[in-house]
């Protein structure tokens, strides 16, 4: 040894095992990785560091985020764990887990993938430690060495840091956390070309800190070591239950393509939005579909293939020249629109259109508060009058009431007499009419019982003589029948008589006949008897 160039000491000896693991695991000679362990000497800076810690903020916070991801058991070094925060908890999960580790006396080191922007978590953190926090990002060699400087001094429990913050010499390293572990910025670009989750494993391991890889989406790694885990060894996983980062996490939904890739679905989930993504599967305003000149359908006026119009020049899809009609060399088209540009300008004239709205309906409040306030006023003077003339009225009202009492009970009394009068003069009337309709009632029934019998008699009269006639023609026509009867009978005998008769005689023929018959065979036989 000729020379020492400085007293700070670059690693101490669990430092050195991580380093040699790298130059092991990289196949990097170890004085590189050394050398890029830590930020460039600055010398001047060495002399200038301040060491003393700044008193720790009692008060715990009340989160207790971290409680839904199983708590400090994944704190605890056995096993790096991959922990999935639902999209709202990924800054107060970390926070949280920070604060745990400060309060078991041991420092936390955040390990972001970038500097610029600033991640949300990275904010948060330092809001949330502000003195106690270093933030070990970017910055120019100077600033960046003190604070390296600062941390191995012992001055901040808490590191947030990008890359080569892995490497960052906090004393009684407790937690590394690791944000976003798929994001491509966690690779060193240099050799030799180390990858943060890596290193942090093989840190964490070797000095007994918790290691949690937290994200969203994991690295294919994490998540082939997380599906592995029933072996044992491994990654353990931390999430929620399913139904609780389905409830947490935003609407998915693929539609149709409408008018322009825009359907009224699209629209009213827009303005419901507090914040979304579009994913459009063509780039651009459109496509020319005509040719404004000749009418033609549009096409290269080199290659023929598709015109695309885009930031509002025509050019083809194919061979990238200018649209020109293949026909007539036009530059003018009929769009068909659609793409990336056109939605993005839907959405915008969709978001002012809703800011428009705000801003009216905000107008409109403010005049409908003017004017409310104007009425309050006019009704408030109008008090005050009406108090001034209050006692005046008061006078007034009471002359008026006794004036009012007054004639109302004349026209009462007038009235109740009046009604009398009218009562007594309807009871007569009434009881005439009464006496005159009794008279005409009598009367009236006198009449109908003499009617009745008049008209009792003259029905008997007529019914006689109507019984009589109809006897008469019944004997009639009963005298009719009878001698029409004897005709037929007698009719009836004398062809009964004159058929027998005949009989009578055709039978005494025949029987004639045959005694003649027999008396001359009697004859005939005598006769030869006696010959
Ligand atoms: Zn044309
Ligand atoms: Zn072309």
């Amino acid at each position: 040894m000729r020379r020492v160039r400085s007293s700070v000491r670059f690693f101490d000896r669990s430092m050195l095992a991580v380093l040699k693991w790298v130059s092991d695991r990289y196949l990097a000679p170890l004085a590189t990785v050394i050398d890029r362990s830590h930020p460039p000497r600055v010398a001047g800076e060495e002399r200038r560091v301040r060491t003393e810690a700044p008193q720790p903020k009692r008060g715990a916070s009340a989160s207790r985020v971290l409680e839904r991801y199983g708590g400090d058991q994944i704190l605890s070094a056995r096993r790096p764990v991959w922990l999935r925060p639902l999209p709202d908890d990924e800054a107060p999960v970390c926070v949280d887990a920070v604060e745990r580790t400060l309060a078991g006396d041991g420092t936390a080191l955040v390990l972001v993938p970038e500097a610029e922007p600033l991640s949300a978590t990275a904010r948060r953190l330092l809001e949330r430690f502000d003195e106690r926090a270093a933030a070990f990002v970017g910055g120019d060699a100077r600033e960046r060495y003190r604070t390296w400087l600062e941390i191995q001094a012992g001055r901040f429990d808490v590191v947030v840091a990008t890359r080569p913050g892995v490497f960052a010499p906090l004393p009684r390293l407790g937690l590394i956390w690791i944000c976003r572990d798929a994001h491509p910025a966690h690779r060193e670009e240099r050799a030799p070309y180390y990858h943060v989750r890596d290193v942090a494993l093989a840190r964490a391991g070797l000095q007994g800190a918790a290691c949690v890889l937290a994200s969203i989406s994991p690295s294919v790694e994490v998540a082939v070591a997380a599906a592995s885990s029933d072996t044992g060894r491994s990654m353990r996983t931390a999430r929620p239950p399913r139904s609780e980062e389905r409830l947490a996490a935003p609407l998915v939904e693929t539609v149709p393509p409408e008018a322009e890739d825009r359907s009224a679905r699209l629209g009213t989930l827009l303005r419901q939005a507090r914040s979304a993504v579009l994913l459009v599967s063509r780039r651009g305003y459109g496509v020319a579909r005509v040719c404004r000149s000749c009418g033609e359908p549009a096409a290269c006026a080199t290659c023929g293939g598709t015109i695309g119009v885009a930031g509002g020049h025509a050019t083809c899809i194919a061979c990238r020249s200018p649209g020109r009609c293949a026909r007539c060399g036009g530059t003018s088209f009929g769009i068909e629109r659609g793409g990336t540009e056109r939605l993005a300008e839907w959405a915008q004239d969709l978001e002012r259109l809703g800011t428009d709205l705000s801003a009216a309906i905000e107008r409109l409040e403010e005049r409908q508060r003017e004017q409310l306030e104007e009425v309050h006023r006019r009704v408030r003077q109008e008090i005050e009058e009406i108090a001034l003339e209050t006692r005046e009225h008061k006078a007034t009202v009471l002359r008026f009431r006794d004036e009012a009492q007054r004639v109302a009970k004349e026209a009462i009394d007038a009235a109740t007499s009046d009604l009398e009068d009218v009562a007594a003069q309807r009871r007569q009337a009434l009881q005439e009419v009464s006496d005159r309709l009794g008279a005409r009632e009598r009367e009236l029934l006198k009449r109908i019982d003499r009617e009745e019998a008049e008209a009792t008699a003259r029905m008997e009269v007529k019914f006689a003589d109507v019984e009589r006639r109809q006897i008469e023609r019944l004997q009639r026509s009963l005298e009719h029948e009878a001698s029409r009867l004897l005709e037929d009978a007698s009719r009836e005998f004398h062809k009964t008589i004159r058929v027998a008769q005949e009989e009578t005689a055709r039978r005494l023929a025949r029987e004639l006949e045959r005694a003649v018959t027999d008396l001359s065979s009697q004859g005939e036989r005598l006769l030869r008897q006696r010959t």
